[in-house]
């Protein structure tokens, strides 16, 4: 949104003595606010017009309006003291603080700042005497600061959404780690106090609830039985060799009990490693013993009883 830029209206109200010109060298923006709701635009351009008067701004604002009525390079009446008066430029701002009068605001700031050159800082009127000036518009100087950058930028626009507050610095997911460490408490509580502080409550929840179901995937990982791996290890899902070893190690089993199940299921000793040639000797030479518990002996561990025996047939022949 644009906004008139008014310079018909010429206060008389500035400079030592009145009515000097270019005392004025600007190194902060000075933000008031009118004071009491219901007055209209017109009436305090006409007021800081006076003539006679002891007070005046560079500025008047409301959404969509601006009067120049004392030039940036001359000292305005608005701070109080002749310091200030003589190294700021002063702007009276509308005190219903509509979403527009913010705007508007906002656009003048970006307005001086490219005049000076430079991107003067905001200060609130309070901060250079005790006053209440500039009321709801002090906790918002960040905020317009940020906006004021947005169209010192070149953007032409008002951005949807400004940060809130005066000295917000915490990213969301910062304050989802609050959230989940107490520091917000819960329910009504939470929501209000997130939602005072300039956060979005929602969009907090979310991200407290992605942490959360990392956090229990983490610390519930699905534990499989050493039999069950040995059965995927059979169906081949866990590959052969070396890399299977590593694969069953990487996902945190234990290699050897997963592959001696492996071998239980098939009827494979994991010490077979011997040929037939050498068994067939160890049962010539007795090891095995003899009838039916050699057989039983061979079978248990994992060799073929008939292939042996025919082996030790052919050896003894
Ligand atoms: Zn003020």
């Amino acid at each position: 949104m644009s906004y008139e830029y008014i310079t018909k209206y010429d206060s008389p109200n500035f400079g030592y003595p009145r009515g000097t010109r270019g005392q004025n060298k600007p190194k902060k923006i000075v933000i008031h606010y009118w004071g009491v709701t219901g007055q209209s635009f017109w009436g305090v351009v006409n007021y800081l017009c006076r003539n006679g008067g002891n007070t005046s701004a560079n500025y008047v604002v409301e959404s969509g309006r601006v009067a120049c009525i004392v030039n940036q390079s001359d000292a305005a009446w608005h701070s109080g003291t002749y310091y200030d008066n003589i190294s700021s430029i002063g702007i009276e701002c509308r005190p219903e603080m509509s979403k527009g009068d913010i705007d508007t605001v906002a656009q003048l700031i970006a307005r001086i700042w490219k005049d000076q050159g430079k991107k003067l800082p905001l200060v609130g009127h309070k901060d250079v005497v005790a006053t209440s000036c500039p009321g709801p518009y002090y906790p918002k100087l960040d905020e317009l600061y940020k906006l004021a950058e947005h169209y010192y930028n070149g953007a032409k626009k008002p951005i949807n959404k400004v940060v809130q507050g005066r000295s917000k610095g915490k990213d969301n997911l910062t304050i989802a780690k609050e959230v989940l460490a107490g520091k917000w408490g819960n329910g009504e509580d939470r929501i209000n106090g997130l939602k005072k502080a300039g956060y979005n409550p929602n969009k907090i929840q979310d991200i407290v609830n992605k942490i959360c179901s990392v956090n229990e995937v983490v610390e519930k990982p699905k534990v499989k039985s050493v039999t069950e791996l040995a059965k995927e290890v059979l169906s081949g899902n866990w590959g052969t060799g070396t890399g299977r070893k590593r694969r069953l190690t990487d996902a945190g089993y234990d290699y050897n009990k997963v592959q001696a199940e492996v071998n239980r299921i098939c009827g494979v000793s994991s010490t077979q490693v011997k040929s037939i040639d050498a068994i067939a000797s160890e049962v010539i030479a007795g090891k095995w013993g003899n009838g039916s518990e050699r057989k039983s002996n061979l079978e248990k561990a994992g060799y073929s009883y008939s292939k042996v025996q025919a082996k030790v047939n052919e050896l003894l022949s």
